[in-house]
């Protein structure tokens, strides 16, 4: 059997797992911080790293990285718990780095004691003017030189609430004159009066994301923390801590995040769009959030094929939409069953099929699958509902659809035979009138005759209606947060909503289950349906449209 080539995060974990470092074990984790619904690229770094523990019989911590009480919130941590379940994978513990609080601000207190660590208040502005530029070394302000004792009492008056907001911080004591600036004597803790979702009011200062993180996977013994190239100049500062505080050496390794063309991926403005309404919602179809994708007919199963086919780089890149497209496609093509439903409907009517006669015709619902997993009924009757485009008065030679004295093929039923059309005063088509060969029935057909096209039909008497949403990229460049405001870029046209014709047996579809509308594209059933109003997405096109 081949193997597929390792990527460069498997093969440092081979390395350390041949010479024995973290005697043995894979731990990774992942650490979303709890404010907005997780998108695509957190599938990205969530099927790395659940991926790795499992391809290494390790396991993965699920730690939420809730260090800023100001931005997060429960409805957040409940969101992520599923979609990560919906994704497939399964945490070994559930924590929160506000767990951890006790123990940084007693890993704060060593770094104070070893004269590493010292309380300033100086201000915001006087901090960052003292810390110099990349090539001009900073200057220390007159808290540098504080004695320990006295930064022992002060962290301490801070925690205890004696000061307000942005008065003073603590920050370590590291090099000035460093050429990485994250070195240059940063932040460990702020001063913040703010209620935290967990714990309450316990707490008045809270650490900086660069002194909980590594502390936080050092706690938990995490052997690879994996994060995005962001991370790498302070990747020193991770080292430095842990190193100084004495506390178990975990290892952070960096990749490329993941970057999309159409849309954009960051919390941030994702949350922009839905508090501005632009979008219904985190889990708008349109959205690149994994409830998102969910709601618009996304598998879980393409959304980590997809994140296997973009592998792991070491280096910024953006990845087509398409591609993601693609993955959906070749999944539901497997998986969806087919249906008939006319989106743009013209009446047809069988001149020669008796009135008021119907007949109940059989149609698979998954050809792609050997026995086809069941069948369903499909009405037929003399009046039918087919596809506005499958007729045209004028057809170019190549046109196997519907035309004068044109025959077509009605999927699952009979060949039919053109024989008249009327049209309204404005030249538009109102209906086509058809003879059908009686002896043509799909699966016993006798007639002899070939035809090259088939269409798709519903009986008029017995379609239901539905709201059918069609979707579109949702900004109209390829990389929206290059431009001055990345929402002057949104797509006016990125959904369509029009009313179709279903066959009947749609009216049982359910949520979570992808549909073929035969020669349309996939569909899904949308949450907001309700018993009087069906309403589906379309998930994607039968072909990339795209590049359109
Ligand atoms: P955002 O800017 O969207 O808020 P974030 O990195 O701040 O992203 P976190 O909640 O901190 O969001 O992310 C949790 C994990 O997901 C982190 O380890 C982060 O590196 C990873 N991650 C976030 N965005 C991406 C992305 N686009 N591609 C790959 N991994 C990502
Ligand atoms: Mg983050
Ligand atoms: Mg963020």
């Amino acid at each position: 059997t081949e193997e597929k080539s390792l990527n460069f995060i498997e093969e440092i974990i081979e390395e350390d797992l041949r010479t024995n470092k973290h005697g043995g074990r894979v731990l990774t984790r992942f650490p979303p911080e709890p404010n907005g619904y997780l998108h695509i690229g957190h599938a990205k770094s969530i099927c790395l790293n659940f991926g790795l523990a499992k391809k290494y019989n390790g396991k993965t911590n699920l730690r939420f990285d809730d260090t800023n009480p100001v931005t997060e919130d429960v409805e957040y941590v409940d969101s992520i718990k599923n979609d990560i379940k919906w994704l497939g994978f399964e945490w070994d513990k559930e924590l929160y780095t506000s767990d951890y609080f006790q123990k940084l601000y007693d890993f704060a207190v060593i770094l104070i004691k070893k004269g590493l660590a010292y309380v300033d208040e100086s201000s915001a502005e006087e901090i960052a003017a003292a810390k110099g530029t990349p090539t001009e070394a900073g200057k220390p302000t007159s808290a540098r030189s504080r004695s320990v004792e006295d930064n022992l009492r002060l962290f301490e008056e801070m925690r205890a609430g004696r000061y307000q907001d942005g008065e003073m911080v603590l920050r370590a004591k590291i090099d000035l004159a460093n050429p990485n600036m994250h070195l240059r004597d940063p932040l460990l803790y702020r001063i913040k009066h703010a209620h935290h979702h967990r714990t309450g009011n316990e707490w008045c200062i809270y650490p900086m994301y660069d002194f909980a993180h590594g502390q936080s996977d050092s706690i938990e013994e995490i052997t690879h923390s994996v994060c995005t190239l962001e991370f790498i100049p302070h990747r020193d500062l991770y080292n430095w801590l842990i190193e100084n505080i004495g506390i178990y050496e975990s290892k952070q390794y960096e990749f490329a995040r993941l970057n999309m063309t159409y849309t954009v991926m960051s919390k941030r403005r994702l949350l922009q769009l839905v508090n501005e309404k632009l979008v219904d919602g985190w889990d708008d179809p349109r959205m690149p959030t994994i409830s998102g994708l969910r709601r618009r007919g996304y598998t879980a199963a393409s959304i980590r094929n997809f994140c296997d086919r973009i592998g792991v780089a070491k280096r910024e890149n953006m990845i087509d939409f398409g591609l993601l497209e693609f993955c959906i496609r070749e999944d539901l093509n497997k998986t969806a069953w087919r249906r008939m439903a006319v989106l743009d409907p013209v009446k047809l009517i069988i001149t020669n099929y008796p009135e008021g006669k119907e007949e109940i015709l059989i149609g698979e619902n998954n050809p792609e699958v050997e026995g086809g997993e069941g069948e369903r009924e499909i009405p037929f009757s003399r009046e039918l509902w087919i596809e506005r485009d499958d007729f045209m008065e004028d057809a170019p030679k190549k046109f196997f659809r519907l035309g004068p004295d044109k025959q077509v093929r009605l999927k699952n039923a009979y060949i039919i035979q053109c024989d008249d059309f009327k049209k309204d005063s404005d030249g538009k088509v109102t209906e086509i009138h058809c003879s059908y060969i009686p002896n043509s029935k799909s699966g016993e057909d006798t007639s002899g005759l070939k035809v090259k096209g088939t269409i798709h039909w519903v009986s008029a008497l017995h379609a239901k209606t539905a709201e059918v949403r069609l979707y579109d990229r949702l900004f109209q460049v390829e990389n929206p947060v290059l431009e001055e405001d990345f929402k002057s870029t949104l797509n006016p046209d990125s959904l369509t909503i029009i009313n179709a014709y279903i066959e009947p047996d749609l009216a049982n579809a359910i949520v979570g289950r992808g549909y073929q509308f035969i020669r349309l594209g996939y569909f899904t059933l949308d949450k907001l349906t309700s018993s009087d109003k069906l309403i589906f997405n379309r998930t994607v096109g039968l072909r990339d449209n795209w590049a359109k």
